[in-house]
């Protein structure tokens, strides 16, 4: 499908109006697989020209979401590039000149209908049951009442003259040939009153400008298509290879929005997920590699990519999966660049969800180091790995004494256990994993406990939960005195509750 004899040109062309949600982000994985796995150019471009709904922080996010997931691009807003500036609000002029131009040549009109009498015509329509559209009106306003209105400070539109009937159709990559009908297309505006033009005018304006030869774009853009063909014939120009990818729906098969859960990126790089993992999530969104391999690399992934493979039946966002294939990319790391993951996210402070306060920061990452391979496996989000690992740096952890007793065993039996527990705790050496566990379980033996009854307390009075990594490596790495400290704490705990009958 890629045209042979120039280079690939791509763009994701966000309008900075938002945080881009996954949607998004796919298009611009797309655009960014093609460039990489044709040695094309990916190109970043600000659409920016409806100025009531642009926000700021969007920009920034734009830029932020990419970075995370390595989409590097390169030509850009911030980057500049041959074809700069590549902010549409900074290229006004050539949009106005090509809306001109299309007045001069017969394919557009200026059009000096208010909003009222629009207004009024959508009411009329609405009560007539008859679609609501623009009656082309405009196109018997001679230059001269043009003028008039121009003076009278009316707002004044450009507008494109559609053809009454026939079809429009055009060859999608992914679909095969599309055609809609011309009459159901209104003479729709291309240059706004402000002078701004509208998307329509504008991506195609600068798509041409710009040497793009393909837009990968989401299907809800399908229904506008027809419009921006309209446009390119009048300019006089061929337009790229258009290529709609399908929609991205929940597992309920509804729109995919906010009670799903994370929509955009960069929440799911809050919520722990390491970029790899998310990009490739992603770009199995509806594009898959011809077999059923799911979890692949980068490198992979921009080999495999093609056109052809993107398909139109609706993708479905499946968070289970996703959050299972972070822990298979988890556990397929290397403890070091496991490390530097997690290190961000434990020193966060507590309340954003790190690690307690009174634990100093920066935390020793050689302790961390040693910790890994003890919950590395089971892990399946980055912030499982404060939860998992809170109690390796804590000072103390204050379990509750109903949790201390393990199965089938009464306050008393459990005290029992935690003071022979104890006496050992101080004198095992070295204190290292194998020895513990020697120890241990010679010591159940001999005060006539199962092992599991034994150490389900120390296990509770060393970490404070009842599911934590393998006991004696927890222990080894924890260290004696902490050990001892804990198991003293947890009698104590005990004991008190024994007294107020808790
Ligand atoms: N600015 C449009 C958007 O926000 C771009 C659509 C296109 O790719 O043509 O999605």
């Amino acid at each position: 499908m890629t045209n042979s004899t120039s280079p690939v040109r791509v763009r994701y062309a966000p309008s900075p109006t938002g945080i881009p949600h996954i949607g998004n982000i796919r298009t611009a994985l797309f655009n960014w697989l093609l460039a990489r796995n044709t040695d094309g150019q990916f190109i970043v471009r600000f659409e920016d020209t409806d100025r009531t709904r642009y926000d700021e922080r969007s920009e920034r996010a734009i830029f932020e979401s990419l970075e995370w997931l390595g989409l590097e691009w390169d030509e850009g807003p911030d980057k500049g590039g041959p074809y700069a500036p590549y902010i549409q609000s900074e290229r006004k002029q050539t949009y106005i000149d090509a809306a001109e131009r299309l007045v001069n040549s017969g394919h557009a009109y200026y059009d000096d209908t208010t909003p009222e009498q629009l207004h009024a015509l959508r009411e009329r329509q609405r009560a007539a049951k008859q679609p609501q559209r623009y009656d082309g009106r405009g196109r018997h306003r001679s230059p001269e009442e043009i003028e008039e209105s121009r003076k009278a400070g009316l707002p004044i539109t450009i507008r494109l003259k559609v053809p009454d009937h026939g079809t429009v159709s055009f060859e999608d990559a992914v679909r095969g040939k599309v055609s809609f009908e011309l009459k159901e297309i209104d003479d729709f505006v291309i240059l706004k009153s402000d002078q701004m033009p509208t998307y329509h005018l504008a991506h195609i304006v600068d798509d041409k400008a710009m040497g793009i030869t393909h837009v990968i774009r989401a299907e809800e853009w399908i229904s506008s298509t027809p419009r921006h063909l309209l446009i390119h014939e009048a300019l006089g120009i061929e337009p790229p290879i258009y290529v709609h990818a399908s929609l991205i729906l929940s597992k309920d098969r509804s729109k995919l929005g906010k009670r799903h859960g994370a929509t955009s990126a960069l929440e799911y790089r809050d919520r722990g997920y390491l970029a790899d993992a998310v990009f490739n999530f992603i770009a199995l969104l509806g594009w898959s590699p011809g077999d059923d391999t799911e979890v692949m690399s980068r490198d992979e992934i921009v080999r495999r990519f093609s056109i052809d493979r993107i398909n139109d039946s609706p993708a479905i966002f499946d968070n289970e999966k996703l959050e299972w294939m972070n822990g298979v990319y988890i556990r397929n790391m290397s403890v070091d660049a496991l490390v530097a993951e997690l290190l961000p996210f434990m020193e966060r402070p507590e309340a954003e969800g790190g690690l307690l306060d009174t634990v100093s920061r920066p935390i020793d990452r050689h302790y961390l180091t040693r910790l890994i391979p003890l919950v590395q496996e089971r892990l399946k989000l980055l912030t499982e790995g404060v939860e998992t690992l809170d109690f390796f740096f804590a000072d103390n952890v204050n379990p509750a004494a109903e949790d201390l007793p393990g199965r089938k065993m009464d306050a008393e039996m459990t005290e029992r256990a935690l003071n022979a527990a104890l006496e050992l705790c101080r004198t095992v050496a070295p204190f290292e994993p194998e020895r513990l566990e020697a120890e241990y379980r010679a010591l159940a033996e001999k005060i006539e406990m199962k092992p599991g009854q034994l150490f389900s307390p120390i296990r509770v009075a060393i970490t404070g939960k009842s599911f934590a990594p393998p006991l004696f490596d927890t222990m080894s790495a924890i260290g004696q005195d902490r050990c001892i400290d804990r198991i003293e704490n947890a009698i104590l705990i005990l004991r008190s509750a024994a007294v107020t009958g808790a």
